[in-house]
């Protein structure tokens, strides 16, 4: 029994998610009690900097108050309704309004025109996944089906969704992926990747051909969709090289496939920009986004179309009567109501615009890292960035996989009073927008002191 009797409670009765589950019978859970901006607090009074908004996703922080007024009255008003059997409520049409009046370019002549609420960025993924599907069985090509996703990318822990996704922990022993539709290509990892004298312009080149290649021996005529993250999360918040996404558009174009944007992470600000779309001049079909669309206070998520896909639904549905699908949670108007408030204090606040501006002082503190031994890396953009511990930086010699170096820089980094995110040996940043530059600095300093911890450690044990 652990000595803690609320770890021993969580122990007794919670599984965790993305947790090594037979290590922390150990140790138990760090039990999270409250929040006061950037920074969160244990159960017992530990402080520690929220360096990752919690899941790349409290973008407010963690005690604006506005929010928990606006769920309050919602919740006064009308707690509960649905948008089946055309029937719906204000609080989604005040928030779909809202959204689509600042959704990124779609492509040209075919804007993002409606949206499905969800409650979480996996179920838009699915959605995205199902209406590909629908609407090239009412075209009348019912053999171009196949998503191709990147290895290494992030769309969610749904079936469909963890398909897609291209990690083989989540698809090994769970019998993923579902079906041979599920393709995986090459991922952008200019610095890992990069041949000797490889520019960035020639590396997205070869990223591109790699796509090509894959549609050409599938055949496009069984290519339905390509998804991709602006700014690849889970894999350690990875920046495209650039003209990356001009040349993968290309080739999207060339073979009729549909370009799904997943900006469930870089969606709200995260980039410098409101959308990652915006950032990289990506011009999707449609885009799923979720996380800071409510701050992460509520549980919501919206998967925008293009106006060209809901006319096909629109004339499915004049073939085939009912849309059969639909989420009793989705277009909760408590979570609405809170989106809603969210995106208004994201203007009044020009929290994107702050965040624009932090970007310098937080991508300049990470990467006055670059003179730390262990650091091969940084990169970043906006408020995201990735640092690649590397064993030897200039022959660019990864740690052996068993050191597990970027476990451990996350658990010390968490001693230290920093919650950051290990993808491998990169570490992530995402931290709330509204992290101030003196915030930066303190985060950057625990960081630095992480490190040092870290290289000691390695070196006493002879490996570093
Ligand atoms: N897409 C991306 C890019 C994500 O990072 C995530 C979650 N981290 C998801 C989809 C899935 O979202 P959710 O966990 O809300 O299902």
């Amino acid at each position: 029994m652990l000595p803690n009797s609320n770890r021993a409670r969580d122990l007794a009765t919670i599984v965790h998610q993305q947790t090594e589950l037979s290590g922390m019978r150990e140790t138990g859970a760090t039990l999270m009690t409250g929040g006061d901006g950037v920074y969160v607090f244990d159960e017992d009074g530990k402080r520690y900097l929220e360096g990752m908004a919690g899941m790349w996703s409290a973008s407010l922080g963690f005690s604006e108050k506005r929010l928990a007024e606006a769920a309050y009255a919602q919740m006064q008003d009308l707690p509960y309704y649905h948008t089946f059997h055309s029937r719906g409520h204000l609080a989604a049409v005040d928030l779909a309004e809202k959204l689509l009046a600042m959704a990124p370019a779609g492509r040209p002549g075919n804007p993002l025109s409606k949206v499905l609420f969800h409650c979480s960025g996996s179920e838009c993924n699915d959605t995205a996944i199902k209406l590909a599907w629908y609407v090239n069985n009412l075209r009348g090509r019912p053999e171009k089906k196949k998503i191709i996703g990147r290895q290494m990318g992030y769309h969610g822990c749904t079936i469909a969704a963890a398909s897609l996704t291209g990690m083989p922990g989540m698809h090994r022993e769970f019998d993923l992926p579902i079906s041979d539709r599920f393709l995986h290509t090459s991922f952008p990892h200019w610095y890992r990747f990069h041949e000797e004298g490889e520019s960035e312009e020639d590396f997205a080149t070869r990223m591109a051909e790699d796509l090509e290649t894959l549609i050409l021996a599938e055949g496009p005529e069984t290519v339905a969709a390509f998804f991709a993250e602006p700014v690849q999360g889970g894999g350690g918040a990875l920046t495209p090289p650039r003209t990356y996404f001009e040349k993968i558009q290309a080739v999207l174009r060339k073979y009729d496939v549909l370009f799904i944007a997943d900006e469930v992470i870089c969606g709200f600000g995260r980039t410098g920009n409101p959308w990652g779309s915006d950032t990289y001049a990506i011009r999707p079909d449609m885009v799923s986004c979720g996380k800071a669309l409510s701050a992460s206070y509520q549980p919501i998520s919206a998967l925008m179309i293009s106006e060209e896909i809901h006319q096909a639904l629109l004339e499915q549905s004049a073939r085939l009567g009912n849309f059969s699908m639909g989420f009793t949670f989705a277009a909760h108007p408590v979570a609405c109501a809170v989106a809603r408030r969210t995106l208004e204090i994201y203007e009044e606040d020009r929290v994107f615009e702050h965040a624009a501006e932090v970007s310098p002082a937080f991508l300049g503190a990470l990467e006055g890292l670059m003179d730390h031994p262990l650091v091969g890396d940084v990169r970043g953009v906006g408020l995201i960035a990735g640092v690649e511990l590397m064993a030897d930086r200039a022959r660019r010699v990864q740690f052996a996989p068993e050191a597990k170096v970027g476990t451990r820089v996350q658990e010390r980094a968490m001693a230290n009073g920093l919650l950051v995110r290990a993808s491998g040996d990169r570490i992530c940043f995402t931290p709330p927008l509204i992290i101030t530059p003196s915030q930066v600095e303190e985060m950057a300093g625990l960081f630095r002191r992480t490190l040092d911890q870290t290289l000691d450690a390695l070196t006493a044990e002879g490996l570093a």
